[in-house]
């Protein structure tokens, strides 16, 4: 644990008890603080309480008493509207905050220039995050991984000057940061997504460039045009810049044709190959190896160490997890993918797919994946999304209207086994959050692979 010592001797309030709640709770009250916690749901207060926190009502606590809100991510700070208790620190004029604003006042405070690592982008965040402390460890360095994946931040051992934090943000810790000024920065890329929270992709761009602008060492994706526009600024400021790409730059890391090189001036020195490595295919998780090698690069790490480390990643459970078979037909869960973009990946594989998709749908539905539908021997639709795609996906890819998880899955099982293609798979890459009808992604992963575990004739990986 880190203990929070900037808010010694003061009153804060903490709004949000789930995820990360109490553990930065915990952390500021370890550091002095007087913390009073509250959630609108009963059993996250309860939890709190048994957790030995004090439960306050902030509705009726008097606001001037505190010197922040805590904010957790997942609360609205602006859209769809700001949170009762945004609406009641901005009239006392209290500071809001998240975690990792915390962590990095600390780090001012105890280990300046200490190493962290902040890890952004629309999709591949938790892949580049857990694919960066990976290969620092494989090479004997402390890596301390959390935020937005894993473990919350204030969890992770206090920032030090051999230990490097490696840490996932999102849009929303982002907005809860403002002084986050990291070692390293890493964009990955930007494409919608969120727009329900930060209203126009424009205030999301801003957002996410944070984690570049402010860092010693910005690692900026190009590939789409709104994150080359942040490099192109990044390097009008005259700091340092290393752009990633799965295409050509003359300067940067690049992955592409399975090989990840470091160009200079338009000359070409190979790195690694990532053509064995299996947890690492595809166009999308290139662009979060090419992200992750510079990172790592950037902090010391000798290339010729990079291919055992490559080698030795397993991926993360929910994406593109292989986990197992029946006969030939192999079963994949991609529950993490949860809008279109992040679909991509798993569609540009081999012929023959069963893709199970559906859930609650993103803006733009499944409209930007048609190119891939070639791909799709027979969708099977789950989730409020059913009619949306149905529409999308109306003369273009056979569909059954499935409903529920169960009936999808044994409908795709039966007709992948009875299909002729020699290696078919039942992919869940949904395409949308799951919250109509799951709790989290992990949850509607773990259900998939609960139901493909009890299918006749099933194999482990
Ligand atoms: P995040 O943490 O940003 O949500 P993950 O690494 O957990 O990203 O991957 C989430 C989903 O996005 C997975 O389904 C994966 O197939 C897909 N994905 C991963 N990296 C990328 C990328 N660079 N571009 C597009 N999609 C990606």
């Amino acid at each position: 644990m880190t203990p929070a010592t900037s808010f010694a001797g003061r009153n804060v309030a903490l709004f949000g008890l789930g995820g990360s709640g109490i553990a930065t709770a915990r952390a500021l009250a370890a550091g002095g603080a007087t913390v009073h916690c509250w959630d609108d749901n009963q059993a996250s207060r309860d939890k709190a309480a048994a957790a030995g926190l004090q439960v306050l009502d902030l509705n009726s606590a008097e606001w001037s008493a505190f010197s922040a809100l805590i904010l957790a991510p997942g609360v609205p700070l602006t859209h769809p509207e700001p949170h009762w208790t945004v609406v009641k620190a901005l009239a006392a004029g209290t500071e809001i905050i998240g975690d990792i604003e915390i962590f990095f006042r600390e780090r001012a405070k105890i280990a300046p220039g200490a190493p962290v690592v902040c890890i952004t982008g629309t999709n591949g965040k938790s892949t580049t995050t857990a694919l960066i402390a990976h290969l620092l460890r494989s090479v004997g360095r402390d890596a301390q991984m959390g935020g937005n994946i894993g473990t919350a931040i204030l969890d992770l051992e206090p920032p030090a000057p051999n230990r490097v934090h490696v840490i996932e943000v999102s849009s929303f810790q982002i907005d809860l940061t403002p002084s986050m000024a990291p070692t390293i920065g890493v964009q990955i890329n930007l494409t919608p997504d969120h727009l329900d929270r930060h209203g126009t992709m424009e205030e999301y761009a801003a957002i996410k460039e944070r984690v570049v602008a402010l860092a010693e060492i910005a690692i900026c994706g190009v590939d789409d045009p709104w994150s080359k526009a942040m490099a192109d600024r990044r390097r009008a400021s005259g700091r340092e810049l290393v752009r990633i790409s799965t295409g050509n730059l003359p300067t940067g890391i690049v992955a592409r044709g399975g090989m990840i090189s470091r160009m200079e001036g338009g000359e070409e020195f190979v790195l690694a190959s990532l053509r064995n490595v299996s947890s690492l295919r595809g166009t999308h998780n290139a662009q979060n190896a090419a992200a992750a090698v510079a990172a790592v690069l950037a902090l010391g790490m000798a290339p010729e160490a990079l291919q055992r480390g490559l080698d030795s990643y397993l991926s993360l459970p929910h994406r593109m997890e292989q986990i197992g078979s029946v006969g030939r037909v192999v079963f994949i869960n991609d529950s993490k993918a949860t809008n279109a973009d992040s679909t991509r990946g798993a569609l540009s594989g081999a012929e023959g797919l069963y893709w199970i998709l559906g859930g609650k749908a993103k803006e733009g539905g499944i409209e930007p994946l048609r190119s891939f539908f070639p791909a799709v021997a027979r969708a099977y639709l789950i989730g409020q999304a059913a009619e949306l795609f149905a529409s999308a996906l109306e003369g273009a890819v056979p569909f059954d209207r499935c409903g529920t998880l169960d009936v999808a899955v044994s409908r795709a099982a039966a007709d992948a086994e009875a299909s002729a293609f020699p290696h078919p798979a039942v992919l869940l890459s949904p395409a949308c959050a799951s919250y109509d009808q799951y709790r989290s992604f992990e949850h509607r992963g773990a259900h998939f692979r609960d139901l493909v575990a009890g299918l006749p004739g099933f194999q482990p990986v």
